[in-house]
């Protein structure tokens, strides 16, 4: 008797997670591993674990020397009003709940950017630089974005490390040299082709109703090619960033699609911000 109600009591609990999996939106194409993740972790726990990493990465400024604000006001204002464009698309799913914090770090020879669980966003002058077009940096921004809203990093540190182990980090309880080498794995982080393809998709789905350039991620790719620095060749952007076939197609198509602007804005002000950089 004791073994049937134990049964059923199992039979039940696997039907209510099952009914919990699959009663997320038909158009979430996330994994069933992945849409575990929703449950084991919250979002809340995505910003304690980027805040972790963020304490890491402010405490070295000789690998992450991030741009003074005081010295450098306008660089900031800058970088601040494209990222305020792409919070208020109306398309961020999880907007009020993460940080959204934009940085610059000073490293002119760096052509990247990335962003912890929870928001915390850092971008590398080298990047700011080498762009042509204000479109072309809020595509970056907004592939960024996409990796934290849609919870790549934590998806991945769940797999590698268990959820467990990220809890002990959350709460505190993780010895200091732990938080450092997660929070180096963080920064590292080699996403998968499919999550390049997710986040260069939402950053066009993200820029869809602004009046930037929606394809204008497509643009950075395109420089990159023209330049001889396509996949595999420019190895700070593509080590965390692994290049999926036909990215630049993708990322036009989904701008056909949802036929969205592809006229870059134009203007002057990506030039007056490149130049308030030191
Ligand atoms: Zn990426």
């Amino acid at each position: 008797m004791k073994t049937k109600k134990l049964f059923s009591l199992a039979v039940i609990t696997m039907v209510f997670i099952m009914n919990f999996l699959f009663s997320c939106k038909k158009d979430d194409n996330r994994t069933i591993t992945e849409k575990i993740i929703d449950v084991v972790l919250s979002p809340s726990d995505d910003k304690a674990l980027g805040l972790k990493v963020v304490t890491e990465i402010e405490s070295n400024p000789t690998e992450y020397p991030v741009l003074n604000e005081t010295t450098y006001p306008i660089p900031y204002q800058h970088i601040r009003r494209i990222k305020d464009v792409i919070l208020n698309s109306g398309k961020i799913k999880h907007k009020t709940e993460f940080e959204w914090i934009v940085k610059i770090i000073q490293k002119d020879d760096v052509l990247n950017a990335f962003c912890t669980p929870g928001g915390y966003i850092y971008v590398y002058t080298g990047l700011i630089k080498y762009l042509d077009t204000e479109d072309q940096l809020a595509g970056v921004l907004g592939h960024e974005i996409g990796h934290a809203d849609l919870r790549h990093s934590t998806d991945m540190m769940v797999a590698q490390y268990g959820a467990a182990f990220l809890m002990e980090i959350v709460l505190g309880k993780a010895s200091q040299s732990t938080v450092a080498q997660v929070s180096k794995s963080i920064v590292g982080l080699q996403f998968s082709k499919t999550n390049e393809t997710e986040s260069d998709t939402i950053s066009v789905r993200y820029l869809s109703p602004t009046s930037y350039q929606c394809s204008g991620a497509s643009g950075f790719f395109e420089k990159l090619e023209a330049d001889g620095k396509g996949c595999n060749s420019l190895k700070e952007f593509f080590s965390t960033h692994p290049c999926p076939d036909n990215r630049i197609q993708n990322i036009k198509t989904k701008a056909q699609n949802l036929g969205c602007s592809t006229t870059p804005i134009g203007g002057t002000s990506y030039q007056e911000f490149k130049s308030s950089l030191p």
